[in-house]
């Protein structure tokens, strides 16, 4: 396996792994990414890139005006880390109580930040403009949607975002065209029922029976009601309900989630879901309510963007470059690709020495293999090569 790391980010590589460590140790949450916005503002600017704060509440763009005029080119990286206590024992430990950049995002900010200061040094060969987009709040606020609010995407024609990814050897780069990452809905079901003594169910609506039953006829939408060939899920993660042995239960509560690739399959699971309760609760005469939450849409991949991102990707690390190890996940990027087209992919980052899978993204002793951070910088950086000054 050769890895053609690119010359000039593989001179940074102190500089990427130092940030990265960095905002490691100091991880923040959602929307409160000061600290981190601020030192991504700073080193943006040391390289003589107009910046702009405050935009999607906390986060960071970047605009570098190539010395010819083109198309303008986004890329992506988010700042926020995730509730977890870190337990990993390393030098760069996060020293916030409870918080931990479990999921890669630091290194993602590290990786940008490199790839913005080799551009930033031939920005007089760019015919277009980089756009540097760093983003608060990926982990479930949806920040993406903010800053399209505010403008990130004004002008731009194409967008390119990463994620570190565990699930595949360092030297590997996921991509895809089409969906790669899922829709990520949330629901909540409340079954109503009549209590009453457990020695004399006549009479009652049990809500325990009614959602047992109602659990299961769940599990035929990913069944019966998908096409086989593609994939959606349906996940009821929390049940809770009743008092005690000898009571029967009046009210029952269950929340779940749901995944799906496509817009379509979407739909249909939420179809399904107030079928199913109707047809339930019809039958064993209980009320059952849903409140229903969407979340991220599917991360749909533009073809001829995903096309780019493959041929920069093969110049970095060759045959490396191919599909990706998919999960059921979400990612807020999808709200770019609803604007704009472009391409997300995996940087695989299983740490040295570690199999791939063992040291999962959102876990307590996540790491990655820090010289994954040089592979992503280097597509950024062929990517901009490719499309603003090869052309
Ligand atoms: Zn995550
Ligand atoms: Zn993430």
């Amino acid at each position: 396996m050769t890895i053609n790391i690119r010359p000039e980010i593989e001179a940074l590589e102190r500089e990427i792994i130092a940030i990265r460590r960095d905002i490691h140790k100091h991880p923040e949450l959602g929307f409160d990414v000061g600290r981190t916005a601020n030192l991504v503002a700073q080193f943006l600017v040391s390289c003589g890139i107009e910046v702009r704060t405050g935009v999607g509440k906390t986060g960071v763009v970047g605009t570098l005006k190539g010395g010819k005029p083109g198309p303008t080119i986004a890329l992506r990286a988010d700042m926020d880390a995730l509730p977890i206590q870190e337990t990993n024992d390393v030098e760069y430990k996060s020293v916030h109580e409870g918080i931990m950049h479990a999921c890669g995002h630091d290194g993602h900010t590290a990786m940008l930040l490199g790839a913005a200061k080799v551009l930033a040094e031939r920005r007089e060969r760019i015919k277009g403009t980089v756009r540097f987009l760093f983003q608060p709040a990926e982990e479930g606020d949806g920040g993406a949607r903010y800053m399209i609010e505010d403008g990130c995407l004004d002008g731009v024609d194409e967008i390119y975002g990463l994620h570190l990814w565990n699930f595949q050897p360092f030297g590997q780069i996921g991509v895809k065209s089409g969906p790669i990452l899922a829709s990520a809905d949330i629901f909540e079901i409340q079954v109503n029922g009549r209590g009453g003594h457990g020695a004399a169910p006549q009479g009652t609506v049990d809500a325990v029976v009614v959602s047992a039953h109602l659990v299961t006829a769940l599990q035929t939408i990913v069944s019966r009601n998908t096409n086989p060939i593609e994939s959606t899920v349906v996940t009821v993660g929390k049940i809770a309900g009743g008092d005690n042995f000898n009571i029967i239960a009046d009210k029952v509560v269950l929340k779940g989630t749901t995944r799906a690739y496509t817009e379509q399959n979407r739909q249909m699971i939420k179809r399904r879901l107030r079928e199913i309760m109707a047809g339930i609760g019809q039958a064993y005469n209980a009320r059952i309510e849903m409140d229903y939450e969407d979340g991220y849409p599917p991360t749909i991949n533009n073809e001829q963007a995903y096309r780019k991102v493959l041929a920069a990707a093969r110049r970095i690390v060759g045959n490396g470059a191919s599909e990706p190890y998919l999960s059921m996940g979400g990612e807020d990027f999808a709200y770019y690709l609803k604007e704009v087209p472009g391409c997300f992919f995996f940087i695989g980052s299983a740490p040295v020495g570690r199999e791939p899978m063992s040291v999962p993204h959102h876990c307590s002793y996540f790491d990655i293999n820090e010289r994954a951070l040089l592979v992503g910088a280097s597509v950024f950086v062929q990517l901009i090569d490719d499309l603003l000054i090869a052309s």
